[in-house]
């Protein structure tokens, strides 16, 4: 299943009940967290979670892929009937921004329906997706796809090509309350519905890198950058570096960088690694599809 990366978020202010509007275009790239699901005593619900920040990462009841699994248990009426002994392998930081946790929930969805044989269509579990949280429909979906409302709402979008992406990945996570609420002081409250800018759109049906890149936007960056002050030379040096286009990804800490193409990309993860300002570097290409069974 996929880590997700965010080629415009433009958020609104927060509605009533705490939500902010989003407008969004998701892209699935490749980094994968690998699900497995055994059968395990009727009523038994269980993870285990090796890899990339495993120890940061709950396995009681509030880990996404178990919560995912009970779901689809109790929806269709057999909670008492099935369990599932989960193991995830995981590649995607933890909290990083790239919705790791979301693509745990759709994988787990998808891997558990198969596993009871449950007569359950795409449309349903998407509907259980989105009642996981908003970024776990995309996670289901993959491609490259238009979010509105909390993100859950999706249409694909028009996009030609594919596009090579450099990740760097932070020494630490970012919480995304935390990010919300550093955005809501620095922005003043009010103002329209979020959109997505046209000119990203337009560049997205182009197929070229090089239109895309001066599109990207993040509307939480300011307030990821303000939480983490190291990640502004972390986005200097990769458009030092030939970047077409920088952006921390969702509520970060994670900086995705568009480069022109494969070769492009590898230069531009040698010179960030040299450079030793973050963690570690990851090339990637999106879009790829979402959560499946491989197996
Ligand atoms: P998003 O971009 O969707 O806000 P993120 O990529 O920043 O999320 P995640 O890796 O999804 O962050 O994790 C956020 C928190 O969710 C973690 O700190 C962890 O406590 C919790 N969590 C629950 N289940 C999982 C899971 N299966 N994998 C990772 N984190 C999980």
């Amino acid at each position: 299943m996929p880590a997700k990366i965010n080629l415009a978020l433009k958020v609104g202010p927060p509605r009533d009940d705490g939500y902010h509007p989003l407008a969004t275009v998701f892209q699935a790239v490749s980094l994968f967290d690998e699900i497995e699901a055994e059968w395990a005593e009727p009523g038994e619900f269980a993870v285990t979670v090796t890899g990339e920040g495993a120890d940061l990462v709950p396995v009681d009841d509030s880990n996404l892929a178990i919560r995912a699994a009970q779901l689809l248990a109790s929806t269709y009426g057999r909670p008492n009937s099935v369990g599932v002994s989960l193991s995830i392998k995981k590649s995607i930081p933890v909290a990083g921004g790239l919705a790791g946790g979301s693509s745990n929930g759709a994988a787990a969805l998808v891997a558990c329906a198969a596993l009871w044989d449950l007569d359950v269509g795409t449309d349903e579990l998407q509907a259980l997706a989105a009642e996981l949280g908003s970024d776990v429909p995309f996670a289901m979906l993959g491609g490259t796809a238009l979010g509105s409302g909390r993100g859950d709402v999706l249409v694909p979008a028009l996009a030609r090509g594919t596009y090579s992406w450099v990740l760097a990945f932070g020494h630490r996570g970012l919480s995304t309350p935390a990010v919300y609420r550093r955005f809501d002081q620095l922005n003043s409250p009010g103002g329209g519905p979020p959109e997505v800018p046209a000119a990203l759109m337009n560049a997205l049906r182009s197929g070229e890198p090089a239109q895309v890149g001066p599109e990207l936007v993040n509307d939480l960056q300011p307030a990821a950058l303000d939480l983490q002050p190291k990640l502004r030379q972390v986005i200097e040096a990769g458009l030092e570096y030939g970047a077409l286009g920088a952006i921390v990804s969702g509520s970060g800490p994670t900086c995705a960088f568009l480069a022109a193409n494969e070769t492009a990309a590898v230069d531009l993860s040698v010179a960030l690694s040299a450079d030793g300002i973050c963690r570690a570097v990851r090339r990637v290409t999106g879009p790829v599809t979402g959560a499946r069974i491989v197996g």
